[in-house]
C-alpha cells in the first residue's frame, strides 16, 4: 500500500514536472495571440512586424532572457512591395480576395475596366508585336490545351517587364499561395483559382494598388540565457509572415511560423525553470523577413552579436505545429553525429513515429549560418492540416500535437551532445 502511494505520488510529481518543463497550453496561447488579427499577419503593413517583435521581447524577458548589449532588437533595412487595395470582378462575378484570387506580391497598380486578351495560338511573336495596353492578358493554365502555349506565355511573365498589356490574370489550379517580394514588377498580376474563374468573361474590372516601400526598418529579436560556459546552443525561428493584403485579408501564419516562435519561447521558459545555470549558454533568435528571402537571418549571420565560432550547434524551427507523421531534419546529412543522436533519443523516448534526415537546402533560416560554417540544422514536423501560405493557416487548425516531444528531443540533445 505504502509502495503504491509512493508510486502515485511520484507519478503525480513527474506529471507536474512535465507540465512545467514543456508547456503546450502556453505555447498554444502564444500561437493564438501571434496569429490573431491584431498582429496583421506579422508583415510590414500596419507595423505587424513591430507589434510581433515587441510581443516576443516581452515574453522572452519573462523567462530571464538577457539582450546582447542594450537592446533585444537588431534593426535592419529592407525594400518591400505591399498591396494596399484589391478588387476584381467580371460582369457576373465579384471575386473574393484570398478565397478566389490573390494579387501577386510583386504586383504594380491598375485601375479600370478593360477587355481580356485571350491568345488563340502559342506564338509569342503575335502577342509581343502588337500593343494591348488596353487589355488584360489571360493566361489560363487549366483550360488552354497547348502546354507549349502556357510555357511560352509564362516566359513573358517571368521577364517581369511585360509592357504591351494592361496586366496579367493567371488561372491556376485550386491552391492559392501568397509570397513576399522585395521588388515590384512592371505590370499588375492576379492569380485566380480555376473553379472560381468565369470562363465566359470577356471584360474585367480591376483595381489593384501597390505601395513599394524602400528602406523599411524591420528587426530581429535576440537574447540569451547565460550558462556555465561561453559556448552556445542556439534556437532560431522566423516570426514574420505574409502580412495584410489589400487592407482586407491577413495571413495568420499559425504553423508558418508562430509555431516555431512559440517553441523557441517555450524553450526559454524551460531553461529559466531549470532553476540553475545550464551547462552551455543558450541563445534565442527570432528573425524577421524570412518570407521575403531569409533576409533577417542573412543580416544576422553577417552582423553577429557574438562570435559565430562560439555556436556549438544551431536548431532552426520552422513549421512545427503538427508532427503526427514525423519529424524532418534539413541539412542533417551534413551532421551525421548530431543526426544519429537525434535518432537515438527518439528511439529511447518514443517521441516521433518517423524521423527523416535530409540534405541541405536554402529553404529556411539555418541556411546563412550553414554557409558561415556554423553547425546548423532545420527541423520541421509533418502531417496534419496542409494549409500553407494561405488565409487558412489559423491557430484553430493547429494542435501542436508533438510540442512536448519536440522540446524533449531538443533539450535531451543539449544534455547528451558532445
Ligand atoms: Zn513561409
Amino acid at each position: 500500500m505504502k509502495r503504491l502511494l509512493l508510486l502515485i505520488i511520484s507519478v503525480f510529481f513527474l506529471g507536474v514536472m512535465l507540465a512545467y518543463t514543456q508547456d503546450k497550453p502556453y505555447a498554444l496561447g502564444l500561437v493564438k495571440t501571434m496569429s490573431s488579427e491584431k498582429f496583421y499577419g506579422r508583415g510590414f503593413v500596419k507595423k505587424g512586424d513591430k507589434i510581433s517583435a515587441q510581443f516576443i521581447e516581452i515574453e522572452l524577458k519573462k523567462w530571464g532572457v538577457k539582450p546582447f548589449g542594450e537592446s533585444y532588437q537588431q534593426s535592419f533595412p529592407i525594400d518591400i512591395n505591399t498591396i494596399t487595395k484589391a478588387q476584381f470582378e467580371t460582369k457576373t462575378h465579384r471575386y473574393k480576395l484570398g478565397i478566389d484570387y490573390l494579387v501577386y506580391a510583386g504586383s504594380s497598380s491598375s485601375h479600370g475596366e478593360t477587355q481580356l486578351y485571350i491568345p488563340k495560338d502559342f506564338k509569342l511573336g503575335t502577342f509581343l508585336k502588337t500593343n494591348h495596353q488596353d487589355k488584360w492578358f489571360l493566361l489560363d493554365t487549366i483550360h488552354y490545351k497547348s502546354a507549349e502555349l502556357i510555357e511560352n506565355y509564362r516566359k513573358i511573365i517571368n521577364t517581369k517587364a511585360v509592357n504591351n498589356c494592361a496586366g496579367i490574370i493567371e488561372v491556376i489550379p485550386n491552391k492559392l499561395l501568397q509570397t513576399q517580394r522585395t521588388y515590384q514588377i512592371g505590370f499588375p498580376y492576379l492569380q485566380i483559382k480555376s473553379d472560381a474563374w468565369d470562363t465566359l468573361a470577356q471584360n474585367v474590372k480591376i483595381r489593384v494598388q501597390n505601395k513599394f516601400i524602400e528602406n523599411y526598418q524591420t528587426q530581429n529579436v535576440i537574447g540569451y540565457i547565460q550558462g556555465e560556459t561561453d559556448s552556445f546552443y542556439v534556437f532560431t525561428a522566423h516570426y514574420d509572415h505574409l502580412g495584410l493584403v489589400g487592407n482586407q485579408i491577413y495571413f495568420p501564419g499559425a504553423n508558418d511560423n508562430a509555431s516555431g516562435v512559440a517553441s523557441v519561447i517555450d524553450l526559454a521558459k524551460y531553461y529559466y525553470l531549470l532553476g540553475k545555470k545550464p551547462k552551455y549558454s543558450i541563445a534565442f533568435m527570432l528573425f524577421s523577413a524570412e518570407e521575403a528571402g531569409l533576409l533577417g537571418s542573412e543580416f544576422y549571420s553577417k552582423n553577429p552579436l557574438f562570435d559565430l565560432k562560439k555556436i556549438k550547434f544551431l536548431f532552426n524551427l520552422d513549421m512545427v505545429g503538427t508532427g503526427v507523421e514525423g519529424l524532418s531534419v534539413v541539412n542533417g546529412l551534413s551532421h551525421p553525429k548530431a543526426s544519429e543522436l537525434i535518432q537515438d533519443i527518439n528511439r529511447e523516448d518514443s517521441l516521433f513515429t518517423d524521423i527523416r534526415i535530409g540534405k541541405g537546402s536554402a529553404n529556411s533560416d539555418h541556411h546563412y549560418f550553414d554557409q558561415a560554417g556554423v553547425p546548423a540544422i532545420f527541423i520541421y514536423l509533418r502531417g496534419g492540416p496542409q494549409f500553407y501560405h494561405d488565409i487558412y493557416d489559423r491557430s484553430e487548425t493547429l494542435e501542436l500535437n508533438k510540442h512536448d516531444q519536440l522540446i524533449r528531443l531538443l533539450t535531451q540533445f543539449i544534455e547528451k551532445y558532445e
